[in-house]
């Protein structure tokens, strides 16, 4: 299934005016009598072609964060302060982009049966996290994770129908590989961009089949392919892997090998997550990588994930022209499931931590008020 939506307010509108012309036009005025035009013999005058205006720049910001899961230990506060209450504080910066994404940490589901392999399973109830993700302005989330089963097929199947009921996409999972590997299509303002998302964690039993459900495993040969084909169709590609090793700052060689191959073939950026706290960002040719963005609105009380960022990426004319990372505080004891931004010495320090991180290969973060900001110079 290939999904193309619309989002935001702007293309309803068009679709509006749309709709208000071609009720005007319906009705046509009577034609009336033009008078006949009087000859007359003029020299001929050179009357210089106009130059049509240059189309205004199309330009799109892409927003995205790290693990979301708004279940476990959150679940108390959750029901006192509601859904909502997680992205109260990061409002302001995800407003600003017409495309968030996050990574989606476990199913939305009531029902289905406990993995039994695994020490942590987790679930969220569909009817409160998914229209509360959309409030927030989620449009597009990756399925390609080692939670996307922790309930089974029939927990994957009701988060799918959850995000399908909130108008949300989402990319990485589905009923058998194909499925899983299939790209999500938006078109933002006549710019289309696509999404995929590979997870290379275990447990195995979690990567789709030819025949069953689960998430796209990252091979090299599938994200070639994938990104190459989907780039035949959208300006812009975007490519989430689920990799690396929890809490670690160090990547593994095959993070640098499957980030360069996506970027090779077409992709535009690339998002990571799994280890739950920052990686470095790696510009390469054309294109940004993020390692690892983090946590984001994760219910855990984790003394490891303490700091995060919220990536805005901006392109123009499909052409990925800045990205700014605004530092976060996502300790729980400290935010209670509610992710702030930080400011003042506290930003600094977490933007010397990402300049030095990303120094490491080869990529100069400048500090922007407190946030770290990479431009596309196209050198
Ligand atoms: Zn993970």
């Amino acid at each position: 299934m290939i999904l193309i939506r619309q989002v935001g307010g702007r293309w309803r509108l068009l679709v509006t005016l749309f709709g208000a012309l071609s009720v005007s036009c319906a009705t046509p005025p009577a034609p009336r009598s033009m008078p006949e035009a009087t000859p007359e013999v003029q020299a001929p005058v050179s009357i210089p072609t106009p130059i049509p205006a240059p189309a205004p720049p199309k330009e799109i910001r892409i927003a995205a964060v790290g693990d979301i899961m708004l279940g476990g230990t959150a679940t108390p506060e959750l029901r006192k302060f509601g859904y909502d209450y997680p992205f109260e504080q990061t409002q302001g910066i995800l407003k600003q982009a017409q495309i968030v994404f996050g990574n989606l940490e476990g199913p939305l589901t009531d029902g289905g049966k406990p993995a039994t392999s695994k020490q942590y399973v987790f679930r969220s109830p569909p009817e409160k996290v998914a229209p509360a993700l959309s409030r927030a302005g989620f449009n597009v989330v990756s399925l390609a994770n080692n939670h996307t089963l922790d309930y089974g097929p029939e927990g994957l199947a009701d988060t799918r129908a959850a995000l399908d009921r909130a108008g949300i996409g989402y990319a990485g999972a589905g009923r058998n590989l194909a499925e899983a590997r299939r790209p999500l299509y938006m078109v933002v303002d006549g710019v289309t961009v696509a999404f995929l998302a590979y997870s290379l964690t275990f447990p195995e039993e979690f990567w789709a089949g030819v025949d069953t459900p689960g998430t796209a495993f990252g091979h090299e040969r599938f994200v070639r392919a994938d990104v190459k084909a989907a780039r035949e169709k959208a300006d812009i590609v975007v490519v989430s892997f689920h990799w690396g090793q929890e809490g670690k700052t160090e990547l593994r060689d095959y993070q640098v090998q499957l980030g360069h191959a996506a970027i090779e073939a077409g992709a535009a950026a690339v998002l990571g997550h799994h280890p739950h706290i920052l990686q470095g960002v790696e510009r390469y040719r054309h294109g940004v990588i993020l390692y690892s963005l983090g946590n984001f609105a994760f219910g855990s009380y984790s003394n490891t994930a303490t700091r995060s960022a919220i990536a805005l990426l901006t392109f123009r004319d499909g052409r990925w022209q800045e990205l700014r990372l605004f530092p976060l505080n996502v300790k729980n004891a400290e935010v209670v499931f509610q992710p702030r931004a930080l400011a003042g010495p506290e930003a600094s320090q977490m933007v010397g931590h990402l300049q030095q991180l990303s120094l490491q290969h080869g990529t100069v973060l400048e500090n922007h008020d407190g946030s770290a900001v990479l431009v596309n110079d196209g050198g």
